[in-house]
């Protein structure tokens, strides 16, 4: 059987039209994949850094932005870990503002807040890079010094009571004088974190009741 020439040219004009229809939908059909892979990795990215600002909130106080009471506990225990491989020379110190509960009352809740807010950046400037600084409960600060002696840590906590000293703290209320107190304990072998943190309270405790704006040691 052969074709004439105005079959072939219907035959050709069929198979482009088919070629076409097939490369369009193609087109088409990788299309909505991209796009459906773009749209997966849009939601994916969504969740990704959703689920790092629930990380974050987790671990951190939200007032001062410092670490939390629940993640301390963490820091604490894997440093605890790593004294047990090796013991090294490892200080705690519990700081707490002094006669915060005035604040409050002279100036207002929201005053108290921008304070605890303010002490946590100095705390965190003025200690050093290595320690690490939480927020254990309402106006008291719990600080890890690893690979620090009781004296080393006392420097640094010199350091940050010289610049509670001299800056002003608020400057909408220039005449705010803002001191802490705090309590060292530094980990004996084999104690426990938990023991140390009662230590370094029980010298807080006694910092508060010899004067407080100072500092006291655990024997
Ligand atoms: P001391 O020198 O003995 O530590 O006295 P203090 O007044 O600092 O201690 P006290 O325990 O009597 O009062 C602490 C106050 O801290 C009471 C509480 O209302 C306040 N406080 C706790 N958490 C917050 C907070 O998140 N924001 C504000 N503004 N105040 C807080
Ligand atoms: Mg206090
Ligand atoms: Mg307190």
């Amino acid at each position: 059987l052969r074709f004439g020439a105005p079959d072939l040219h219907r035959n050709d004009a069929l198979r482009f039209s088919f070629i076409t229809a097939i490369l369009v939908a193609a087109c088409w059909v990788a299309q909505r994949v991209s796009r459906s892979h773009h749209d997966m990795r849009v939601k994916s990215d969504a969740l990704t850094h959703a689920l790092h600002k629930v990380e974050h909130m987790a671990a951190h106080d939200q007032l001062t932005g410092l670490i939390n009471r629940h993640r301390m506990h963490e820091m604490l225990d894997k440093e605890w870990q790593r004294l047990q491989r090796q013991f090294r020379p490892t200080t705690l110190i519990m700081m707490d503002l002094d006669h915060f509960k005035r604040v409050n009352d002279d100036f207002g809740h929201q005053v108290g807040d921008a304070v605890l807010h303010r002490f946590a950046v100095l705390a965190d400037t003025y200690l050093r890079d290595a320690d690490i600084v939480s927020r254990w409960g309402g106006e008291e600060f719990l600080v890890l010094c690893p690979d620090t002696s009781a004296d080393q840590a006392l420097v640094a906590l010199n350091r940050l009571r010289d610049q509670l000293h001299a800056q002003t703290f608020l400057t909408d209320i220039p005449a705010l004088q803002i001191t802490f107190s705090a309590g060292l304990a530094t980990l004996r072998p084999s104690e426990s974190m938990v023991s140390a943190i009662e230590r370094a309270d029980q010298a807080l405790y006694e910092a508060k009741h010899t004067g407080r704006d100072r500092f006291m040691q655990s024997p």
